[in-house]
């Protein structure tokens, strides 16, 4: 049973330099098997990896691989019509399709993904079949449509008749213009908020899992930026920039706007932090920094927030505005809200 315990860490603001902790390497990797490593556990971006990490979290308590743990996790969200930044009721494109990017990374280093994927309501299962079928990484569009049927994966309509409707009300006006963080204002059950249809939303849920034995995978799954052009790709279905997992230190996962992350290969770069003795979450705030550095003007009106867990089972995130909450949980808490740490 669930040990149901909340906590709300209150979002702090801060700015300025780093005080990292440059520990060495040895230090960052747990200690043999008499190391203090906190597994399994699971964690996920926004409010809605509460209900992922739990389904995630029936694979772990079993024993299971984190690799099933995050796929069967992120079903959750992209099954759920009323979730309309990822999977099915997903908010389309411009041109009124939904395309899906997913991509999902296990201990080996294995990877799949799969970009623009229409009619597919489970595009994380498709990015599995493509690295445990085929030689390839990536499959995209049309290819990546025609490999999921063959796969016996069902074409079905996406678009559902509120993102229809909400997509109908933006052509009105076309105007693109992006809501930090709004999925917590849909997702806020103590003051649901109705938005206007010429407001679009991303957020995507990004999960990073490690099972008993110690093994750690992730899962990335979006239909990406609401009203894009048809076709474009964000970070989330990137290796490296959406997600990354090496096993001998950590993963780490992005959401937001997706161009920023590629720009910076973010979580590549977070990895790579806590290779050198970065905690997650300051690993995660330099990765942030780097984006605020380079384009301060841009990214004082866009939100990106990474996501981080080590081997240790240490987690943090970091994120540009405030407002950006994940999820965790593990055999002492089930429905951990935390708000991350923000430079604005
Ligand atoms: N990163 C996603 C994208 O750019 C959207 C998001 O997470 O908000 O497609």
């Amino acid at each position: 049973m669930f040990n149901r315990r909340k906590f709300i860490k209150a979002s702090a603001l801060s700015a300025g330099l780093l005080a990292v902790n440059k520990n060495s390497i040895a230090e960052v990797l747990p200690k043999g098997k008499s190391g203090n490593i906190n597994k399994p556990i699971v964690i996920s971006t926004w409010d809605f990896g509460v209900a992922a990490n739990a389904d995630a979290w029936k694979v772990l308590s079993k024993n299971g691989r984190s690799l099933d743990a995050v796929e069967q996790g992120v079903w959750v969200p992209e099954a759920d019509e009323n979730n309309q930044s990822v999977g099915y009721g997903g908010l389309p494109d411009r041109d009124g399709k939904v395309t899906l990017d997913a991509c999902i990374m296990d201990e080996l280093g294995n990877c799949g993904a799969v970009l623009a994927l229409e009619h597919i309501k489970h595009p994380i299962s498709v990015a599995r079949k493509v690295m445990e079928k085929t030689p390839h990484v990536m499959l995209a569009g049309d290819g990546a449509l025609q490999f999921a049927l063959e796969q016996g994966f069902k074409k079905e309509n996406l678009l559902t008749a509120k993102s229809e409707k909400d997509w109908k009300e933006w052509l009105k006006t076309a105007k693109y213009e992006p809501v930090i963080n709004i999925e917590n204002k849909l997702y806020d059950k103590a003051a649901p908020q109705k938005l206007p249809g010429n407001q679009y939303n991303h957020d995507t849920i990004g999960m990073i899992a490690m099972d008993a034995q110690g093994n750690l995978s992730g899962a990335c799954t979006t239909s990406g930026m609401a009203y894009k052009l048809h076709g474009r790709i964000g970070d989330s279905p990137i290796i490296g920039a959406g997600l990354y997992i090496d096993n001998e230190i950590g993963g780490a996962t992005s959401t937001g706007v997706g161009e920023e992350v590629v720009r910076n290969v973010g979580s590549f770069l977070v990895v790579e932090l806590m290779r050198q003795g970065y905690t997650p979450e300051d690993a995660c705030k330099e990765a942030v920094m780097r984006i605020i550095k380079k384009k301060p003007e841009t990214a004082k009106k866009i939100q990106v927030g990474f996501l981080a867990m080590n081997k240790k089972g240490e987690y943090g995130a970091y994120a540009i505005q405030q407002g950006f909450s994940y999820a965790v949980c593990d055999s002492q808490k089930q429905d951990l809200v935390i708000k991350g740490k923000s430079y604005y």
